[in-house]
Order: structure tokens, then C-alpha cells, then sequence
């Protein structure tokens, strides 16, 4: 870290630039905040590890929840929130997210973004709003099912118009640059998977957007990238890290060799498609959801994701199977026509077959401390969207609250950035990265083998259902497996694997940290051994 480094001309001459702000990551926090502080007149740097539009929010379809309708209030979004939060919310966190979320969907179409109209002859004076689990009131804002793909393809767009914006594409930040005596940062090191150098990126500020950590567990709706870089990143900087306990399970995930991050729409539950366990054969067996609950298929989320890990541990089985193939075949595929056609390309007739379906880490509600400017425990460093922990979503996060909390949030930031930056200091010279004393690694089966290894024990040993047995087993493996990750980063050069790996390792364990440290059952975190919910809710923070 910074505060280690001997500073020379032949040093500085290898910086190789300087910013006002960087931001790592380019998803809907991301771009926003660049956009904002563009328009506020500062240069930009945009990182993102793959290209542009590589992150969960191109995948996002529900939509954005606002308040928009005459007969709704932000008292009763303030509301809906507290309840699924579960008591874990911090109140004014809500407050702040809820009351600026008309202004963040006026900017969103502002920018260009088309969402759904009311109806033909209204287009352009009012947003068609649905209604979703958990809401009281219509209030999602959605551009039909492809929501993230609309906010994410505009603002990808007006970013690489924008002169002020330099898109940094298929570089991975491996760490911030902190100096540790002041705890300010002063850039980030990327490596840059084209030219498999290490750049170094200095600048007055740093906003992490870098998304969830759900890559952490063996299945997961979100794209390859969710590992978690950013919350690794701000706790070694030094940062306060909380509520990592609390992952957000989505219940059907399709299961296949050959797509592995394809979400089966809630919808189709709705329309009476019924979970069966699989018999020894594959065929369809026992329908089991009335040994959970009452509502059968349509039960909360967590309680559906529940039951199916149940069976799936009972049983020992890989997934369940999710049939809908009563329903005459056109109305299959009018109704659910991308997932017919996606489950079609994969060699499965929906019409005719069950769904093989798992749960999947779907959303991280916990993350990187801030407040309500989106300020980090490191002076000039920022984080917004699914990487930090805002308060907003407490112990379980409400439907379409992620969105709207990445555009709020980001803006919270720009704002803050746009007060602070004239009088924020020029970065100093800082340390190229060093790679004197490392050497190409002979050995990437260790990285692959490690990367399956914790995703699978996170996945059987820290999943939907936890005990405190399971917790300390993963406890031991996730302690072997940070050691010799740790030292296989000592001794080789970096790859974005290598990278990745480290920080899900790290991730991992302030996961397993915060659920031991949790003695009751609340919103996600769900344990056999303490099964009841204390009357008095208290956070899980994490100090480095
Ligand atoms: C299938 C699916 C459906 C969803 N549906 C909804 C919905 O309907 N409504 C809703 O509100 N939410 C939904 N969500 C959740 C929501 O999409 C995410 O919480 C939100 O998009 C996160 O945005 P973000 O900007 O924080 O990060 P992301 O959009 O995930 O972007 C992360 C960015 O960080 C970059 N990055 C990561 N690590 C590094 C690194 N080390 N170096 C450089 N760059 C890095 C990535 O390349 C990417 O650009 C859904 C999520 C999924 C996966």
C-alpha cells in the first residue's frame, strides 16, 4: 500500500494516468455516477473487467421501483421496505432512497431510457407501473421484461459519447491504493487483460460500483463477474464491511450443463406450473410444496428457495423439477416465450418437459458500510449500488429496491464529489506495480480446483438453510483455502482468475463471520440452531 512506497522520477514517469474520479465498475451505479459527474464537469474514468455492458444490471427484468402512482405515498414504500427488511433497515437509509426515487426515474428518461407507457395515445406523459411482491401499491417502472438491458444499453451509449468519460473496458482492479497513515485512496492498480500488464490509475476519488458477490455459491443468477471485487477491495483498503449474512436466494434457476445463470420467471409458478422432486429415473415425481406452506408454489421466495433446498439435501439430489407441461402448448409459449425458446435451444421442450430448477445467489444485501453521501471509512473512496451496504435493504432486500438504490445512491455520490472535488488535493506520484519477484504460475489447475472447491462447500455449507455445524466446517475449509490462495498470489503473477479467487475467498469469509456471529434466524439468514428472531434487531459490521 501506499504508505510502504519510496517515490521517484523513473517511478512517476510509469503512472500510467491520472483522473478526477475513477469508477470501477460500469453498471447502473457505475455509468450514473459518471454521466453526473460529466455533467458536473470533471474527467472520468470508467473501469469495467469485461466489456461495458458486462455486469448484472444488463440482466435485471423486473424494473425500478418509484413512486409515481396518485394513490400510492412514500410513506407506504417507506413501509413495504421496513416490513421486508425485516427490522434491519436503516429507517433514514429508506427514507432517503425512497424520496429521491421519482427524481432518479425523471433522469432516467431524461437519458434517453424507453420505459413501458401507460398506453399509445399517453406516450411520453405516464409510465405503465406493475406490481410486484411485497409492494402495496403498483410502483415498479419497467421497460417490459428487459428493464436493466434499456437502463444499461442508453447509458453504455451516452457514456462513450461523452468526452469527459474514458472507458477503461477488460481491466480488473486487483486493489485500491490507499495511503494508510491519512486512510485516503488515491487511485487503484487494473490489470489490463489485453496487454497482461498491471496500469496504474491515480485520482482525486474513487467510486466502487463493482456489483454483488453471488458468484461466491456454486449456482447464481448473476453474470461471472459477481465476485465480489469491490467488498474485498474497500476491507483490505480498511473499511467497514456489514450485513454479509444476509444473500438473497431466487428460487429457480434452470439447471443445465450449458446455461448457467438462466433465471425461470416467478411467472410461471403464478400460471401453476408445480415443483416435484425427480424420481431415481428423472421422471417427474412427488409434488412437495404442501409439506411447507400453505400457498403451495405461489409462498414467499425464501420459503419456496427453502423448500427446495430441503428436498434437494434430504434427497441428495442436483435440482428439482418444475413442470408446467399441463398448460396447452400455445399458451407456453405465447405467455413465457423467451424462456420456451432459451429452454428450447438447450434441447428441452417445455411444452412436454419439466424444468430441471435450483436455487441461486441472486442478490448481496450486505456489502461496504456508507452513508447517505455514499461515503466510505476511507477518505475520497465511495461505494454505491449492490456493493455497499446502504441500510436500505436490511435483512432482505424488497423486489426492484436494487436498481432504484444503485441510481440513488450514485447520485448521492456525484453530489458529494462535485462539492468535495475542487478543493480535493492532486493525487501524489504514486508505485508502479511490482512483479521483481513473482513468476508466470505452472500450476492454474490450483485456481480452477479453488474456485470449485468454495464455491460448492459455500453452496452445501452456507446456502439457504444454515447450522451452526455447516458453518464452522466452511469456517476451517474457507481458513486452508485463503492461505494457500494468499500464498500462490505471493509467489505468481496475477491473472483475472488468480484475482477473482482471491477476493471470493475473502468474501466468503465475511460471509461465514457475519452468519456465525448471527444467533437467531432473521430475513435471509436462516439457521436450525437458532430459530426464532430476537426482539431487538442489531447490524452485523465488520471491522478490518
Ligand atoms: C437476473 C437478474 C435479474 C434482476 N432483476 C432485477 C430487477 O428487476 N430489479 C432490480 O431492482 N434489481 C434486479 N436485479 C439486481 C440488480 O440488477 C443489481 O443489483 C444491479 O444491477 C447492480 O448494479 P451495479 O451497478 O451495482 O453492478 P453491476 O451492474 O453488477 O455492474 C458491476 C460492474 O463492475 C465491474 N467490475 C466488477 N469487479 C470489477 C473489478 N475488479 N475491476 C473492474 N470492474 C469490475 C463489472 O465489469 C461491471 O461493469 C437483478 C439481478 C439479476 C442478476
Amino acid at each position: 500500500m501506499f504508505d510502504r512506497f519510496i517515490l521517484s522520477s523513473s517511478l512517476l514517469r510509469r503512472v500510467t494516468s491520472t483522473t478526477d474520479v475513477l469508477i470501477l465498475g460500469s453498471g447502473a451505479a457505475g455509468l450514473s455516477a459518471a454521466l453526473r459527474l460529466a455533467e458536473a464537469g470533471f474527467q472520468v474514468s470508467v473501469v469495467s473487467k469485461g466489456t461495458l455492458a458486462g455486469g448484472s444490471t444488463l440482466w435485471a427484468q423486473g424494473g425500478i421501483s418509484a413512486v409515481l402512482d396518485e394513490d400510492d405515498s412514500l410513506e407506504n414504500h417507506v413501509q413495504d421496505t421496513l416490513v421486508a427488511g425485516a427490522g434491519l433497515c436503516d429507517e433514514a437509509a429508506v427514507r432517503f432512497t425512497v424520496e429521491h426515487g421519482p427524481d432518479c426515474i425523471a433522469w432516467l428518461v431524461e437519458q434517453g431510457v424507453a420505459f413501458t407507457q401507460e398506453d399509445a395515445e399517453q406516450r411520453g406523459q405516464r409510465l405503465h407501473l406493475t406490481r410486484e411482491g411485497g409492494h402495496s401499491h403498483r410502483r415498479v417502472v419497467h421497460a417490459a421484461d428487459a428493464t436493466g438491458r434499456a437502463v444499461e444499453t442508453t447509458l453504455s451509449e451516452l457514456a462513450i459519447e461523452n468526452p469527459r468519460i474514458r472507458i477503461i473496458e477488460r481491466s480488473v482492479a486487483i486493489d485500491l491504493i490507499v495511503d494508510r497513515s491519512a486512510r485516503r485512496v488515491h487511485g487503484a492498480y487494473l490489470y489490463d487483460r489485453g496487454t497482461e500488464r498491471v496500469q496504474t490509475v491515480a485520482a482525486k476519488a474513487v467510486i466502487l460500483a463493482t456489483g454483488g458477490a453471488n458468484q461466491v455459491y456454486l449456482y447464481s443468477s448473476n453474470p461471472f463477474g459477481a465476485s465480489g471485487d469491490g467488498i474485498a477491495m474497500a476491507w483490505r483498503a480498511g473499511c467497514r464491511v456489514s450485513n454479509m449474512e444476509f444473500m438473497q436466494f431466487h428460487p429457480t434457476t434452470l439447471y443445465h450443463r450449458d446455461s448457467r445463470s438462466f433465471l425461470i420467471s416467478e411467472a410461471l409458478r403464478g400460471e401453476g406450473a408445480t415443483l416435484h422432486v425427480p424420481n431415481s429415473d428423472g421422471s417427474v415425481g412427488e409434488r412437495f410444496m404442501s409439506r411447507f406452506d400453505d400457498r403451495l408454489e405461489l409462498a414467499p421466495r425464501d420459503i419456496v428457495a427453502r423448500a427446495i433446498d430441503h428436498e434437494m439435501k434430504r434427497l441428495g439430489v442436483k435440482h428439482v423439477l418444475l413442470d408446467i407441461s399441463h398448460k396447452p402448448a400455445e399458451f407456453i409459449r405465447e405467455h413465457f416465450p423467451s424462456i420456451h425458446a432459451h429452454c428450447l435451444s438447450l434441447g428441452l421442450d417445455i411444452t412436454k418437459d419439466p424444468i430441471p430448477v435450483v436455487p441461486s445467489a441472486h442478490f448481496t444485501c450486505g456489502g461496504v458500510q456508507t452513508d447517505l453521501n455514499s461515503r466510505t471509512d476511507i477518505a475520497g473512496l465511495y461505494a454505491a449500488g449492490e456493493v455497499a451496504n446502504t441500510g436500505l435493504h436490511g435483512a432482505n432486500r424488497l423486489a426492484s429496491n436494487s436498481l432504484l438504490e444503485c441510481l440513488v445512491f450514485a447520485k448521492a455520490a456525484a453530489d458529494d464529489l462535485t462539492r468535495e472535488l475542487p478543493d480535493m488535493a492532486e493525487p501524489p506520484p504514486l508505485k508502479p506495480w511490482d512483479e521483481s519477484r513473482v513468476s508466470n504460475s505452472d500450476e492454474d489447475v490450483v485456481v480452477a480446483h479453488n474456485w470449485l472447491e468454495l464455491r460448492t462447500f459455500m453452496w452445501d455449507y452456507v446456502g439457504i438453510v444454515r447450522t451452526s455445524k455447516r458453518l464452522l466446517r466452511a469456517q476451517h475449509r474457507v481458513d486452508l483455502l485463503r492461505r494457500e490462495i494468499v500464498e500462490f498470489y505471493r509467489h505468481y503473477r496475477v491473472t483475472p482468475h488468480l484475482i477473482e479467487l482471491r477476493n471470493l475467498v475473502t468474501v466468503a469469509e465475511l460471509i461465514v463471520r457475519s452468519a456465525l456471529s448471527r444467533r437467531e434466524s432473521r430475513g435471509l439468514h436462516y439457521t436450525l440452531d437458532f430459530p426464532k428472531t430476537d426482539d431487538v434487531a442489531v447490524p452485523t459490521i465488520l471491522t478490518p
